[in-house]
């Protein structure tokens, strides 16, 4: 008998009725033999809902009040569909983060799981129950307080479970088919992605293809556990993320094709560049603004410095960083302002950064030629520019975002031929 962990995103619990099919596929797969346990978000749009709510009642919600109230949507989730398999006949036991034994660090919002101990879960599969788990959620041993995962911290919950439970594969439905090319909201001629590597899922779900959690993918490669992502509003088979030996016993089996060069294009509209105008031009001065910034606990993203100008000795230092975190970056550049002494500061979070990704970029010259072709072709300025083993990443206007995943996807030849399919959700 083999486990599974089945994890149902919010557009697959929306309403009712979509709680009541996804329970019923909960069943089948019970009573074809397997072992399920199963993990769910918030039903909808309801986290955003509750966001908002909190911000209405309050200019800035305490962390630890805002962790208690979004695990509230989890909550919902889990136990109307517990009720919803009880009708079918089946047992079902709801467990929040807590009870399932997810134990967490202290950082409200953006709390790491440091540990699992599913021992009710074990006793609950052990009585051929069905545990509901609900995601993104747990508490830490520290401050004894809920903690949340960040958001889209589901994918994480399941897969953790599912490597403490030593699952066969966690399966993650959602509301499109699988891992496509692109984000089918943005390029509706994206193409199922069939298998690919934790490396290149890593990569994409870094730069913004929020289809998994970044976590949830860290995860499952230490644990080398297989993921798939499919639709749970269809039967097709989706999208297998695996080890790339995993991958090569595929091919040589027949189940897989040759992996493309190219996986995926993305564009992430999150971050903030921020400009250190007129620094000095003398050692140490990189070291004082990063200084500054990690005392400050904001991760960087890309770096670029200009040549500085001869006439003043001084050069411009420009970074991105998450959007959320640029009003304390600035104030902590500020309050060293002194010391490294630069003469201005200028943010701006109008940008977006846009990204390709594939296995394939190590061995295949021409990979930047074709993509700085394909962005200046469809007149797109590139402000920043930074590259990994497997990725091009360029900072562009917002506005330039969605055309520039457009033109890399046609450029790069990854344009299918049909309309991919998005069965649910609202893409927030
Ligand atoms: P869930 O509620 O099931 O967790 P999410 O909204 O978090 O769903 O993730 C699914 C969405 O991710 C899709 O509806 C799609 O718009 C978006 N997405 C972004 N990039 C990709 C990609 N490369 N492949 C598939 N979906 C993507
Ligand atoms: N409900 C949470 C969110 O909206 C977690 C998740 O959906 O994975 O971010
Ligand atoms: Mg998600």
């Amino acid at each position: 008998m083999s486990l599974i962990v089945q994890k149902f995103g919010g557009s697959s619990v929306a309403d009712a009725a979509s709680i009541k099919r996804v329970a019923r596929r909960i069943v089948h797969a019970k009573r074809a033999g397997n072992d399920v346990v199963v993990v769910v978000s918030a039903m909808g749009d309801t986290t955003d809902e509750l966001l908002e709510l909190a911000n209405q009642v309050s200019d800035g919600p305490p962390a630890r009040e805002l962790d208690m109230l979004l695990t509230a949507g989890e909550r919902i989730s889990m136990s109307l569909l517990a009720m919803a398999i009880a009708d079918l006949g089946a047992d079902a036991r709801s467990y929040t983060g807590s009870q399932a034994g997810l134990i967490t660090d202290g950082a409200h919002g953006a709390a790491r799981i440091v540990g699992v101990s599913p021992g009710r879960i074990q006793e609950a599969i052990a009585d051929g129950a069905i545990p509901i788990v609900a995601g993104f959620q747990g508490v830490s041993h520290d401050t004894k307080d809920v903690t949340t995962l960040g958001r889209g911290g589901s994918d994480t919950t399941a897969v953790a479970l599912a490597v403490a439970l030593n699952a066969s594969v966690c399966e993650i439905y959602t509301d499109v088919d699988g891992v496509f090319s692109a984000d089918p909201r943005i390029v509706p001629a994206a193409r199922k992605v069939p298998f690919i590597t934790y490396e290149e899922m890593l990569e994409l779900a870094a730069v913004g293809a929020k289809v998994l959690h970044v976590r949830c993918v860290e995860y499952a490669r230490r644990g080398d556990l297989p993921i798939h992502v499919r639709s749970s509003f269809s039967t097709h088979e989706g999208t297998f993320v695996l080890s790339p030996e995993a991958i090569a016993t595929a091919i040589a089996e027949g189940r897989a094709m040759e992996q493309p060069i190219i996986s995926g294009a993305a564009a992430d509209v999150n971050d903030a560049k921020i400009t250190v105008i007129g620094v000095p031009d003398k050692p140490g001065e990189a070291a004082a603004i990063f200084r500054a910034l990690a005392d400050a606990s904001i991760n960087v993203d890309m770096i670029v410095q200009n040549v500085s100008a001869a006439a003043t000795g001084r050069t411009d230092v420009t970074f991105t960083c998450a959007q959320g975190a640029s009003a304390t970056a600035k104030k902590a550049l500020e309050a060293q302002r002194a010391v490294i002494g630069f003469e201005a500061l200028l943010v701006d979070d109008q940008i977006a950064k846009v990204s390709l990704v594939g296995a394939g970029m190590r061995s295949n010259p021409g990979v930047s030629a074709t993509f700085f072709t394909a962005l200046a072709d469809a007149n797109i300025n590139v402000q920043m520019i930074s590259t990994s083993e497997i990725r091009i990443s360029v900072v562009t206007t917002v506005a330039d975002a969605s055309r520039a995943v457009q033109a890399l996807h046609t450029a790069f030849g990854l344009d299918a031929d049909g309309e991919a399919v998005v069965y649910g959700g609202t893409g927030r």
